[in-house]
């Protein structure tokens, strides 16, 4: 399941993509999603709103990854606090909020799918 997570598959059959562009880690074109999946017809727009919820992921996920790139970066700063590792941890983020914001819709689907169809 965590393979197919990473790897933008429908939480149903794992075969059909949940985003149409299969690249979720560097890509920051418009996040494009399938309705339904094309393989099994999984429905990935259940309401709409859903995936208001997925920002409380990604949320989440960013905190994480902020104190993970606080504790990385931290010995190579001479100071405890040096305010440069703001600049460090916000580079960080920002690369990866493009990938954020898909493994989180992607984990708000599989949170709920056995829920709605
Ligand atoms: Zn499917």
């Amino acid at each position: 399941m965590i393979k197919n997570i990473l790897t933008n598959k429908c939480p149903r059959c794992g075969k059909g993509r949940i985003f149409k562009n299969p690249n979720i880690y560097f890509n920051f074109g418009k996040p494009e999603m399938n309705e339904s999946c094309p393989k099994c017809g999984f429905k990935n727009h259940k309401e709409p709103g859903f995936f208001y919820g997925a920002m409380y992921v990604s949320y989440g996920l960013t905190v994480g990854q902020g104190i993970m790139t606080f504790l990385v970066a931290s010995p190579f700063f001479a100071e405890r606090f040096d305010l440069r590792i703001i600049g460090v941890i916000a580079l960080v983020l920002i690369l990866l909020s493009s990938f954020n914001m898909r493994i989180s819709r992607i984990l708000w689907l599989y949170l709920f799918k056995s829920y709605k169809r």
